[in-house]
């Protein structure tokens, strides 16, 4: 990357995860080559790396660009350098706290997430950052990711797994002193493999990310880290291994002293065991080393389905554990007692986090309780998720909120007084700003649509057909998320006479746009992208139900910013969170939920609709077909006709429930103050008690 020495610092930027939610950066990139930097994701390092040299010679001589480049150069020092909420709080010297997840969403170029919780994990490093919170990532670096989907002429997922060049990603490789890069052995079985450490950087704060790709390793430990959730049980146990053990040897070797750990779903649980060995090393009893490692370990769960929940056979354990057992110096049976489930007489990541850490947490109200129930744990208590807001919102809302909320509304998005002047903005500018993302998403969604349809040797007179009703006058619901069955993004689907009714009525007509990825082993997951594929190409649904591929970070960003109503069924109490409609909310963007998850504390009976109500069912399937009656009820008599009640192309009411949505639900339901909750509730206390 040869660089002008005007523009040079822009490499600088292209490291640091800062640029991805600075608008002024994708205008930047975008003013040397839009379509590259549409090609290559958002990526800029790969953009550098491709963009001819002569367009970076360009740039440095002309004037508009270097007004951007000056201006975006000068936010990211006053940003790096500005006081932080943390140094404003009472200090606290040493506190440190690591953060493990097995999954990080951080940015559509990094695809090393799965889905929510990764997102949530990428979410909560970005507002620590943003806060000061001192704070180290660490999870895996996979080299095929999760799997990007397409989808076939018969409605089949098909799944392939991309490498991704490391090179040509926002990372680099982090080095000992003289140069070489660092490796650290992990102790698996009988055997060792090495694990090379790589650096990503958000702000002030440092990711590290575990690799077993490298030639010192034998072809199948190479392998490890390959794919997110993708291979059986020896990899996923490998796997647990590396993130654990490797993480916490890795910030050793980095010379790194965290006093808080941070637990971010049981897959990482393993760090106990590292930080056990090694009190024991130092000559402490199993007793104490249990009781120092408890004392500053932090466990979120996020599961509410007991299946969710990582189990592994007893040998299986005491085989890929054995070099622990050793060094513990303890029987077997003491050992797996650290992690024991009872109930499913197995070991138990979740178990192993539970009974280790001094505190447990839910991610929502109702999960704190379903979890207090399925774990049998009294002590359990929650801290419901927030999205980053810089991540999530629109520019073009953000723009519009600065209008009205005040220029720096951004370093103050947690202060509820302040989004009360919502009131403020005219209907018809938040309508055109809305309907702006709108016809934004539409024109990504048929992008999307074209290049499936093309793909698959579709009529053109189809292609035609779906891509004509995408219409931003048309009321417009999207679905997008995970196809696990208990989402139930089939629960509209089920009548579909009424639905076709439902769509088609020529003056309130409707669109609904699914995506997401079901788990390739997910078969009955499979079986609803089909279901919905199927419905799509009948006659009287085509371009009214419209399946879009490859459900990221990317796509997410166009539905939850562009639709009307963002729907959410899962079936309760089985949604421990859900992230996806606080990141709508924020865009303006109403949700209608099942009171599962975040959305009973953010209902207010004005800002949303809630389907069905807080019952208990006596089974699922009366609880599904409840729920499907209340949601075709709620659509056809309240939700429909509100947003067809226009004036001059206005719909007031529903333009009153996105202000009401608006001032209710962003200034608390945002990551900022869910770190804030973090920091005062867990991380302090376990940091003080300890001293
Ligand atoms: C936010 C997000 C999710 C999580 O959404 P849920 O509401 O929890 O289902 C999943 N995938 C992507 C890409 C996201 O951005």
């Amino acid at each position: 990357m040869d660089i002008p020495q005007r523009i040079s610092r822009i490499r600088e930027i292209a490291y640091n995860i800062w640029f991805s939610w600075q608008p002024e950066t994708h205008q930047l990139f975008s003013l040397m080559d839009r379509q590259l930097w549409e090609e290559i994701n958002h990526n800029p390092v790969k953009f550098l790396l491709y963009l001819y040299p002569k367009r970076l010679d360009e740039a440095a001589h002309n004037s508009v660009f270097l007004e951007l480049y000056d201006h975006l150069v000068e936010k990211y020092d006053r940003y790096l350098h500005k006081k932080t909420w943390y140094q404003r709080q009472a200090p606290s010297p040493g506190l440190l706290v690591a953060y493990f997840s097995a999954e990080l969403g951080i940015h559509e170029s990094l695809p090393v997430y799965g889905g929510g919780l990764g997102v949530l994990a990428g979410d909560h490093c970005k507002s620590c950052e943003n806060l000061g919170i001192p704070l180290v990532g660490v999870s895996i670096l996979y080299k095929n990711g999760y799997f990007t989907q397409k989808i076939d002429h018969e409605g089949r997922q098909k799944a392939a797994y991309p490498e991704t060049n490391f090179n040509e990603i926002p990372i680099s490789v982090c080095r000992n002193q003289d140069g070489t890069p660092l490796i650290l052995p992990v102790p698996i079985k009988e055997s060792i493999i090495y694990v090379q450490v790589w650096c990503q950087i958000i702000g002030r704060t440092h990711i590290y990310l575990l690799d077993t790709d490298i030639p010192l390793n034998n072809p199948d430990d190479r392998k490890i880290t390959k794919q997110l959730y993708g291979g059986n049980r020896d990899i996923r146990i490998a796997q647990e291994i590396v993130l654990g053990i490797g993480g916490v040897r890795a910030l050793r070797k980095l010379g790194i002293t965290p006093s808080v750990w941070h637990i971010n779903e049981g897959h990482v649980a393993f760090l106990i065991l590292e930080r056990i060995r090694e009190k024991i090393k130092e000559g402490a009893s199993l007793q104490s080393a249990l009781h120092e490692v408890k004392a500053r370990t932090l466990f979120t769960t996020h599961t509410a389905v007991p299946a969710g929940h990582d189990l592994f056979p007893k040998d299986f354990v005491l085989s890929n554990l054995g070099q622990m057992v050793v060094q513990f110096a303890i029987s077997c049976e003491a050992f797996l007692a650290l992690g024991w489930d009872h109930e499913h007489q197995s070991f138990s990541m979740t178990q192993l986090a539970m009974k280790n850490a001094v505190r447990t947490n839910g991610v929502s109200k109702l999960h704190g309780e379903v979890s207090r129930k399925i774990l049998n744990n009294d002590e359990i208590t929650w801290i419901t998720n927030g999205v980053h807001l810089p991540t999530w919102i629109a520019p073009e809302m953000s723009s519009l909120f600065a209008q009205y909320l005040g220029w720096d509304w951004m370093e103050d998005y947690t202060n509820q007084h302040r989004w009360k002047k919502i009131k403020l903005i005219p209907d018809q500018l938040l309508w055109q700003t809305h309907q702006t993302l709108k016809k934004k998403m539409i024109s990504y969604v048929r992008y999307n649509l074209y290049q499936r349809l093309k793909r698959n040797l579709a009529p053109p007179s189809v292609i035609l057909e779906s891509l004509n009703k995408l219409n931003p006058e048309t009321f417009t619901i999207g679905f997008a998320r995970r196809f696990a069955t208990y989402k139930r993004a089939d629960l509209l689907l089920k009548d579909p006479d009424r639905l076709a009714r439902l769509l088609n009525n020529p003056k309130q007509p409707v669109n609904i746009i699914f995506a997401g990825k079901a788990h390739p082993a997910d078969h009955p997951g499979q079986e609803i992208i089909k279901r919905i594929w199927h419905l799509s190409q009948e006659k009287q649904f085509q371009g009214r139900i419209i399946l879009a591929e490859n459900y990221d970070i990317h796509l997410a960003r166009y539905l939850l910013q562009g639709v009307d109503l963002w729907l959410n069924t899962p079936r309760r109490p089985m949604e421990a969170c859900g992230t996806s409609g606080q990141k709508a909310a924020l865009n303006g963007v109403i949700n209608c939920s099942v009171p599962d998850g975040w959305w009973p504390e953010a209902f207010n009976g004005k800002n949303g609709f809630t389907i069905g109500g807080d019952q208990d069912f006596p089974n699922e399937c009366i609880q599904d077909q409840e729920d499907e009656r209340s949601l075709f009820h709620l659509l056809e008599q309240e939700i429909i006709p509100c947003y067809y009640n226009q004036k001059d192309h206005v719909p007031e009411q529903w333009i009153c429930h996105m202000k009401e949505n608006l001032i209710s639900i962003p200034h608390y339901f945002n990551s900022e103050r869910m770190v804030q909750d973090y920091y005062k509730k867990l991380y302090l206390p376990a940091f003080r008690g300890y001293n």
